[in-house]
């Protein structure tokens, strides 16, 4: 086993990793911006290397200044969370190559996933379920798109090969606006991600989406532990996370599950990973396949009873998965509600200092956050403050339990969207369960006709 780690990222995630890494006897170095010096967390780790000023490019995406922090601390392996660095190839590769351990999957099942079409021919060929499309990225000639979505049929998405965090699509209604939108997606591409190749699928109307979370290690060993239902999404980023997934038949979702363990398999993954599906009319249709750990995966934490970031972290030791399939049983429910530091109305972000800070306590709450009374949250990261996660034995009284929890929290200041988690909390539809992907912006689109376009 390690003797240390060093942590490249930042936030509650960053906070997250060093627990895992103390229970574990690990010692930690944390980088960080010169934004975020004060911040406890830093100043939990063992050691802090600052590498950089705010802006992200200079200091959470610096390959060559977390490599000499991780040199200069002697650190054996580096974890990168997710967001920043955690998805790239490239960083993995020179991680490997500096002689550390990237705490993640082989720098070759990075890139192969990282690429949209190229994740979804080696689904194709691994036997997991995709959504209807264009083989590949999109031809230049004009008579072969049309011809494509012809074959798919109307409404189509354009999205972009290297595209990521809900940015990148397009939903095309019309063959009139077709060869318009796809030149635009293009352009926007080439420049947001560095390629422009841009790829087809058939647009489903009223999806769910569903993911499930596989974790495999150097021995041949791949499982799944259940799926998570993340269809509370505002702009194609999630709000609310749930698992198990509520009112789809188990049969399905435990063949689903069956598939990407074996996928895994198939394709020689190693570490944790999630595989994303959209869900319509009792099918499942892969999008996409992330390899790192995810924002919600405390959820899947609570009802499996497995420590993900500790389990990577023994998997990138070279040690065997500490637990079977058959060890694996979901048991009770959990709901994570992601806290944003933004107005309520407008989703603007809000910065600033924290001046008040109560987090909800009691039985099967669990808040993962690196923030406090006094804390500044700085305007240059993402928005995501912190998540509060329920678990009951089952589903209502998680809901009960994250609505009680709701009316505990105090955060002032700042601005949160903890306003927007209570009226959800007692929405009916999301009460019963099973509301798509589009049902938070058609609600917000009620409750906002003026601000929400
Ligand atoms: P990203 O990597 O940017 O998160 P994804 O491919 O995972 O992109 O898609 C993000 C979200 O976009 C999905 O959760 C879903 O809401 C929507 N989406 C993507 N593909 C489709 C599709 N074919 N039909 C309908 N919605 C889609």
């Amino acid at each position: 086993m390690f003797e240390k780690i060093l942590i490249a990222n930042r936030g509650e995630i960053a906070l997250r990793i060093q627990r895992a890494c103390r229970e574990l006897g690990i010692k930690t170095v944390v980088v960080h911006s010169e934004a975020d010096r004060e911040a406890k967390y830093v100043k939990l780790a063992d050691e802090s290397v600052c590498i950089g000023p705010a802006s992200s490019a200079q200091s959470y995406l610096n390959m060559p200044a977390i490599i000499s922090a991780a040199e200069v601390t002697d650190a054996q392996a580096i974890h990168p969370g997710y967001g920043f660095l955690s998805e790239n190839a490239d960083f993995a590769e020179r991680v490997e190559k500096s002689g550390f351990v990237f705490i993640g999957p082989r720098s070759e099942s990075i890139r192969v996933m990282g690429d949209k079409v190229s994740a979804k021919q080696t689904m194709i060929k691994a036997g997991i379920p995709c959504v209807p499309g264009s083989e590949g990225a999109l031809p230049d000639d004009p008579q072969e798109i049309i011809a494509t979505a012809r074959r798919i049929g109307f409404p189509v998405i354009i999205k972009a090969a290297g595209g990521g965090g809900g940015r990148g699509m397009r939903v095309v209604h019309t063959e009139a606006s077709l060869l318009n939108a796809v030149t635009m997606t293009k352009t926007e591409a080439g420049a947001a991600f560095g390629n422009p190749e841009v790829y087809m699928e058939k647009f489903l109307e009223n999806p769910r989406h569903i993911e499930i979370q596989v974790i495999a290690d150097d021995h041949k060993n791949a499982i799944w532990l259940g799926e998570r239902d993340c269809s509370m999404q505002r702009r194609h980023q999630k709000v609310i996370e749930e698992a198990p997934a509520p009112d789809i038949p188990r049969r399905l979702i435990d063949r689903i599950g069956e598939r990407c363990a074996d996928a895994c398999k198939k394709i020689g993954y190693r570490g944790a990973g999630t595989f994303e599906f959209l869900y319509e009319n009792g099918e499942f249709y892969f999008i996409e396949m992330n390899t790192r750990v995810q924002v919600e995966h405390p959820v899947t934490e609570l009802i499996t009873g497995v420590d993900i970031v500790q389990e990577q972290i023994r998997i990138a030791a070279g040690e065997k998965l500490s637990f079977r399939q058959r060890d694996i049983r979901l048991i009770g429910h959990a709901i994570e509600c992601r806290i944003n530091a933004e107005d309520p109305f407008t989703f603007i972000p809000s910065p600033g200092k924290i001046t008040s800070w109560h987090a909800p306590g009691g039985p099967g709450m669990r808040v993962d956050t690196h923030v406090y009374a006094g804390y500044r949250v700085p305007p240059y990261y993402d928005s995501m403050i912190g998540k509060i996660i329920s678990y009951a034995p089952t589903r209502d009284m998680a809901i009960r339990r994250m609505q009680v929890a709701l009316t505990e929290m105090v955060v002032e200041g700042i601005q949160t969207n903890l306003a927007l988690h209570r009226e959800l909390m007692h929405d009916p539809s999301f009460i019963k369960g099973g509301t798509n992907i589009h049902y938070l912006e058609q609600k917000l689109a009620e409750m906002f006709p003026e601000t929400e376009k």
